[in-house]
């Protein structure tokens, strides 16, 4: 193996002359050129004795595997079985059986480290090298470096804290004539594609790990380009994730690139200053009470109404940004159309909790608007009567506009709450939601918790009304 012709090399038939390295060769037995080799490869032969398994291999395993008959080598990270390669080397056995059991890269690099061994000996992978365990840390922030014996192959580690310890994923990388594959091993079970979260623009390479509470980032400015798509294959069982890239041009890359900031980290996700995304519904600065100035639309702002939540990862980051501070939006989205309320009758807008904001523009619209309108009728659902947003612009708008009727339901009310109590249900649907006249066009819009707004348009189809005649909110 540690003699193999570099590919610039004379054809295989003149295997007697010096290799490049200046190492003597020696005669091989005939059927055993590297064409041969080649042809033997791609036989379909059972090179490695695991029937095509990748292993984790200890340094323990790898050095019992030492003799001709039984030969396992690491280079860069990687155990390739060689025995069956023995006696198509090039430089002799007995070349190759001085790294027999042991990491022969410092030796391969030595002689001729151009040769292209991934693609020689790629059936005679057996495994990657097995991840020492890293010692504990005393403290609870701490940072833990190790350095292995593995040409640099294994990176450094940041644990952030001693808790997480056991848990903390490592990497490794290996690359083919046209592929890069990196792989994690999280040490969760139960992996699945919805816990990774990978992003590419030019060559940042940003790959998140969610592993219960915690996050583990690999963020690279990779070595060379790689192509848009990539491919990730997870092995769910051993927590196994494996990011496959293709390089642009197919060259030998050196390193995986160089780590960003928060390279190789795992931490508490709410601790990390991650990209969420929310979809929230802008509003109106209030009510439209004072009909003189129906339009309070202005192009240059736009109203959000937004519930911290205590445990919230967006609304928590939200909460505590400074003046000054930035965020990106996004076009709008949604398929509402204005023309479903400019040809309806009777308008029912069922909300629950902060999915008040989508009837805000929605009430503004209809009063000031829609001149058809007989009925708007806004049933509020809420745990507390401290919960209800807006309650008082609510009731003053039910005085200014005979049309508007306000109906708020309370989930848990204080003892002294004389209003509506109860969830939603068909028969609280039945007793709010009637047409002012048997054949009048109705549209009922509902927005709340997702299973509030699956419930609500279930009732509502229960009790007869038609698909078009209910418009969901869903983010
Ligand atoms: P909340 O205070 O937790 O709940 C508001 C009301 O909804 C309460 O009466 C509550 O009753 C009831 N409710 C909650 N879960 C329910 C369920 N599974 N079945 C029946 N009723 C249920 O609400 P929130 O914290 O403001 O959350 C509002 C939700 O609306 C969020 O999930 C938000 O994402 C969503 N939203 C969606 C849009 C959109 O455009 N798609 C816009 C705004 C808001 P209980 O006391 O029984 O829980």
């Amino acid at each position: 193996m540690l003699n193999v012709p570099p590919q610039a090399f004379p054809a295989p038939s003149s295997q007697q002359r010096a290799a490049a390295g200046g190492r003597a060769k020696v005669p091989l037995k005939p059927g055993r050129s590297l064409m041969d080799w080649i042809r033997l490869t791609k036989s379909g032969k059972d090179m490695t004795g695991l029937k095509g398994r990748l292993i984790e291999v200890t340094e323990d395993e790898l050095a019992k595997h030492n003799k001709k008959e039984d030969c396992w080598i690491c280079i860069r990270g990687f155990v390739y079985n060689v025995t069956p390669y023995m006696e198509y080397h090039p430089g002799g056995e007995d070349e190759l059986m001085k790294a027999a059991g042991t990491d022969g890269t410092d030796l391969f690099d030595q002689v001729h480290r151009w040769v292209n061994y991934e693609s020689m000996l790629k059936e005679c992978l057996v495994g990657r090298m097995a991840v020492k365990p890293i010692a504990a840390p005393k403290e609870i922030t701490s940072v833990c470096e190790e350095k292995k014996q593995l040409n640099g192959m294994l990176p450094e580690k940041k644990v952030l804290s001693g808790a997480s310890k056991d848990l903390t994923p490592s990497y490794d990388w290996f690359q083919t004539d046209s592929l890069i594959t990196i792989v994690i091993y999280t040490k969760q079970k139960d992996m699945n594609a919805e816990l990774v979260i990978l992003d590419h623009e030019d060559k940042r390479l940003r790959g998140e790990i969610i592993v219960d509470d915690y996050s583990y980032l690999l963020e690279v400015d990779l070595d060379h380009a790689v192509e848009e798509d990539m491919a990730v294959n997870i092995a769910e069982k051993v927590g196994k994730v494996e990011i496959i890239l293709k390089k642009k041009d197919n060259v030998h890359w050196k390193i995986l690139g160089q780590p960003l900031e928060s390279h190789n980290t795992f931490m508490k996700r709410t601790d990390r200053g991650t990209e969420v995304v929310k979809p929230y519904t802008p509003v109106l600065p209030f009510l439209p009470l004072d009909f003189k100035e129906p339009s309070c639309h202005d192009s240059a702002h736009i109203y959000l109404m937004i519930k911290i939540y205590s445990c919230g990862l967006f609304t928590q980051a939200l909460d505590h940004l400074q003046i000054g501070d930035c965020i990106s939006v996004s076009n709008p989205e949604g398929s509402f159309k204005k023309s479903q309320v400019q040809t309806s009758e009777d308008l029912f807008l069922l909300a629950a909790g902060t999915g008040f904001t989508p009837m805000v523009k929605l009430l503004n619209f209809a009063l000031t608007e829609v001149s058809c309108l007989r009925t708007v009728k806004l049933i509020f659902f809420n745990r507390t009567e401290d919960d209800i947003l807006w309650r008082n612009q609510l009731e003053q708008l039910a005085l200014k506009d005979q049309r508007f009727e306000i109906q708020f339901i309370l989930s848990q009310p204080k003892k002294d709450w004389v209003g509506k109590q109860g969830m939603i249900s068909s028969s609280l649907l039945s007793e709010f939601v009637k047409r002012s006249r048997k054949d009048s066009k109705v549209l009922i819009c509902i927005c709340g918790p997702t299973p509030f707004t699956e419930q609500g348009v279930q009732y509502l189809k229960d009790l007869g009304y038609s698909q078009e005649e209910v418009h969901p909110f869903t983010a």
